[in-house]
């Protein structure tokens, strides 16, 4: 049995059945002999079934959202957040399926035609994070199963009760049982689902873990995609308003207890207007309801996984080590649970872990910088390259430094964004592939050339 946990309070909520080897096994073969007749469904029938689902989250959203906070510590207010930008995933997914998907015709010299078709790829595994547990899912499990294939979820063992929730819904909305499957349970549970015969995985998680499947994959010649950590950047120019840029930074990095794959990680900050910056971005912080993720008022929850307090103790003890100036936090808070002060440092810079490795927690750095040229180097200076942003009145400037930056998205005085219109992707380790957009209802697909010659 798989022990389900309220990472704020550590009391027991639950223990769920484990799959092992021979059910997941007997559940990847049943997704294989389901997934032809789902994908022999007109089109229609497989959106009524998403839009029944859609419908589920909406009647069933306070029920949801308190699961979520229950067994994550996302506070409340955020679970809630998450499950109504679903809605909005899930309109666009729709929206769009069709005519991402439809044949197109894009050849005739008088006696052959050209074409390409978009099949599905057949059973898609789908390894996922419990960071946001119905968008990351959802990322994948919607446009899978629009476009025709069957979907084997593992949804993070820290993120269970979310993973059955999705799975209920979509059967009690018409998708056949055997065609989205949860699996549920850890590692192992993962390593069994890459065992099978699968035609995509699809993993979200940290970079050790996407490597790991990666290496396991090596020698199965099916579609891997992999969306990892970061370590995101975001530079405040010279002519920035330093209130408005502290202001929303400061959310960049806290939000969801600052475990977002796109947290702000690093700032940089130009020094004519570091420290009135500075000022802004600790009161901002200061001003942040820490504690119990069940009350509305509450901004900063619980840490999920309890070994996370160890990598973020241990980031706070290199930064004081090498001279950095702590403003407030650098300390775990008081069980039962797990909480950790929000912290922020400043006087930092790239020899410390802070400004190197994923925090994954409320802790940031804020490192002062004489201009562009500076920024640029140092916001580069980095192996992941999820996200970055600038913030300054000059559009032109801005965009000359996000088109050299190394990231998937870039924010013009935004940050932590996620549009389902855009694609979602990482350079270096933050992953490969895609998600959300049109291209990431392609992902999908396979393409079929077809070259049709008259008689
Ligand atoms: P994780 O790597 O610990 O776990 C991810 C999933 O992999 C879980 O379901 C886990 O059970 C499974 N798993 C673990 N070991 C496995 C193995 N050997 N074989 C198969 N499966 C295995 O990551 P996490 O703690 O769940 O998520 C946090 C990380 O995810 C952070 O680094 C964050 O930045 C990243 N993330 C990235 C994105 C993105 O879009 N790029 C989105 C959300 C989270």
């Amino acid at each position: 049995m798989l022990e389900i946990r309220n990472p704020a309070t550590a009391e027991l909520i639950q223990r769920v059945a484990q799959d092992d080897a021979a059910s997941v096994t007997a559940k990847a073969a049943a997704a294989r002999a389901a997934q032809p007749a789902w994908a022999a469904l007109p089109l229609q029938q497989r959106i009524d079934c998403i839009q029944r689902f859609r419908q589920g989250i909406v009647s069933e959203l306070d029920t949801l959202a308190s699961t979520l906070t229950r067994e994550m510590g996302k506070p409340i207010s955020q679970s809630r957040n998450e499950l109504n930008g679903l809605l909005g995933r899930i309109d666009f997914f729709v929206e769009q399926v069709a005519a991402s998907v439809a044949d197109e015709d894009v050849g005739d010299d008088g006696s052959t035609r050209e074409r390409i078709s978009h099949q599905p790829l057949g059973v898609v595994a789908n390894i996922s994070a419990w960071n946001y547990p119905y968008f990351v899912g959802c990322n994948v499990i919607v446009p899978a199963l629009l476009t025709g294939n069957a979907v084997l979820h593992k949804p993070s063992e820290h993120a269970t009760l979310s993973g059955l929730h999705i799975a209920r819904l979509l059967h009690a909305a018409g998708v056949p049982a055997d065609v989205f499957v949860p699996l549920v349970g850890a590692g192992d549970t993962g390593r069994a689902l890459l065992a099978q015969r699968i035609d995509a995985l699809f993993f979200t998680g940290s970079h050790a873990t996407g490597v790991r499947i990666a290496e396991a994959m090596a020698t199965r010649l099916v579609k891997l995609q992999l969306e990892l950590g970061g370590k995101d950047p975001s530079y405040v120019r010279a002519d920035a308003d330093p209130k408005v840029a502290a202001e929303s930074l400061a959310d960049g990095a806290m939000y969801n207890t600052g475990q977002s794959c796109c947290s702000v990680e690093r700032i940089y900050v130009h020094r004519d207007l570091h420290d009135g910056f500075v000022e802004h971005f600790l009161a901002t912080v200061q001003g942040m309801k820490v504690g119990d993720p069940m009350d509305t008022a509450t901004y900063i929850g619980a840490i999920t996984r309890a070994e996370q307090l160890d990598v973020l103790d241990a980031q706070v003890a290199d930064a004081k080590a090498k001279g950095a100036t702590l403003l407030t936090g650098g300390h775990r808070l008081g069980g039962p649970g797990n909480h950790y002060a929000p912290t922020v440092f400043s006087n930092v810079n790239h020899d410390m872990l802070l400004m190197r490795e994923e925090s994954f927690g409320p802790v940031i750095g804020i490192q002062k910088v004489s201009g562009d040229d500076e920024a640029l180097a140092l916001m580069n200076d980095n192996r992941y390259g999820l996200t970055a942003g600038v913030y300054s009145r000059d559009e032109a400037a801005s965009r000359r430094l996000l088109a050299q930056v190394d990231a998937g998205s870039v924010y013009w005085n935004c940050c932590d964004r996620v549009s389902p219109r855009l694609p979602w992707s990482g350079h270096g380790d933050s992953g490969v592939g895609l998600t959300l957009s049109r291209y990431g209802i392609q992902t999908f697909t396979r393409p079929k050339a077809w070259h049709l010659r008259k008689p």
